[in-house]
């Protein structure tokens, strides 16, 4: 029953929360769906006291104010308005201020209505950031500070005391000044994370030793140039590529000499290619190119060009001079084939290159 109750209420405040949205954009819209209720339900139950004290302005003013709270949290249902995001914690910060200053302006309930005002610096930082809610805060406490000590208290419905005016803008600035900075370390926080995350992320997406993007990173462009391929229906080409016997260049130059010449074949590539080309290192010696807007006839020539150039170029490693050569598997994506049946058939190719003798290109079209 209880867990029943809990589960509906945080369905209840997930109104809006999409998987399309940042994981940063579904946590203010919760902690906004929240205060949103928080609000209407506190406002509701002030507006009620406030009608059995007899105050009807200050009644219906709070009761409107519950109505505002209330839609800030229905407006995520009508995805429709645009950023319901934005509007929500607008209208809520916006309701949360004037709110604030109606209670200070009218004493609320035995001139506890200052009280709250407490509300206004976190609720500023957690929706604003940083340098908004110092704006929003700055302007709050200039009009708060021009109604409390306009001459004659002509601004105010109720009077306070010259002390109590003075402490309630202190202890609301010291207030502000704690949670602005508490508001700056957890920015700070956010973006080292963030930093660090994105660094991970490459790291995770890249061979440490070519720096080309590996097996996991290219599948993100494999995946994107497919889509497209789908989209567009523009041709999409894919080259194998794999060393000729390349553990005899390991026993001959030893470990450092083969890594030495994966890095020099990879610069090699990256220059070789377009810039919307990409080659990545698909396997120890393996290397997979994905060429957008290319026919499988182009993809040969390239393929060709590229293996005479590496079959014609002297890699010089440490006072020796290393020769190598590869073998080509060519194959053209078509909407029918999915990518990985697409590498695979590539990959068939290469596969007869090097049964025919290696130092050649194959294209699928020769082997269907
Ligand atoms: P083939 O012509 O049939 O491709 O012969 P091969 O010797 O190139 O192929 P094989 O698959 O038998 O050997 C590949 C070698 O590549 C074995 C492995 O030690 C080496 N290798 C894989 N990754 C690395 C690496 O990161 N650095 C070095 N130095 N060698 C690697
Ligand atoms: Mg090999
Ligand atoms: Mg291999």
């Amino acid at each position: 029953m209880f867990a029943h109750g809990k589960k509906t209420f945080i369905e209840y405040l997930q109104i809006g929360t999409t998987d399309e949205k940042s994981l940063d954009a579904n946590q203010q819209l919760f902690v906004s769906n929240l205060f949103s209720f928080i609000g209407y339900t506190i406002t509701f139950g002030l507006a009620l006291n406030a009608a059995i004290s007899g105050k009807s302005v200050l009644s219906i003013s709070l009761f409107f104010a519950s109505v505002i709270f209330f839609f800030c949290h229905q407006v995520h249902r009508f995805p429709k308005l645009g950023n319901t995001i934005l509007i929500s914690t607008s209208v809520v910060f916006i309701n949360l201020l004037i709110l604030m200053l109606y209670l200070v302006y009218s004493g609320g309930v035995s001139n506890t209505g200052p009280l709250w005002i407490y509300l206004v610096p976190p609720v500023a930082f957690f929706f604003n950031g940083l340098r908004k809610g110092i704006k929003g805060i700055t302007v709050f406490v200039i009009i708060l500070s021009i109604m409390l000590f306009y001459p004659h208290e002509a601004l105010l419905q109720t009077t306070y005391t010259l002390e109590f005016k003075l402490r309630l803008i202190l202890s609301f600035l010291t207030v502000t000044l704690l949670f602005g900075f508490y508001e700056y370390s957890r920015q700070q926080s956010y973006n080292h994370i963030e930093e660090l995350s994105h660094k991970y992320e490459q790291q995770a997406m890249h061979d440490a030793l070519t720096n080309l993007p590996n097996r996991r990173g290219m599948r993100v462009y494999l995946n994107h140039e497919y889509n497209r391929l789908m989209r567009s229906k523009e041709p999409l080409s894919l080259l194998i590529c794999d060393i000729d016997y390349f553990k005899q260049v390991n026993d001959k130059y030893f470990h450092d000499g083969g890594d030495f010449v994966l890095q020099s074949l990879s610069k090699f590539f990256v220059e070789k290619i377009r810039q919307q080309d990409v080659v990545a290192r698909w396997g120890g010696e393996e290397f997979l190119f994905l060429l957008p807007n290319t026919r499988l006839a182009d993809a040969v020539v390239l393929a060709e060009k590229i293996r005479q150039h590496v079959e014609g170029h002297i890699i010089q490693y440490k006072n020796n001079d290393i020769k190598i050569t590869i073998s080509m598997g060519v194959n053209e994506v078509t909407p029918d084939d999915n990518i990985d049946q697409a590498i695979n058939v590539a990959d068939h190719s290469l596969y007869n290159a090097k049964k025919e003798g290696r130092n050649q290109t194959v294209s699928a079209d020769m082997i269907k």
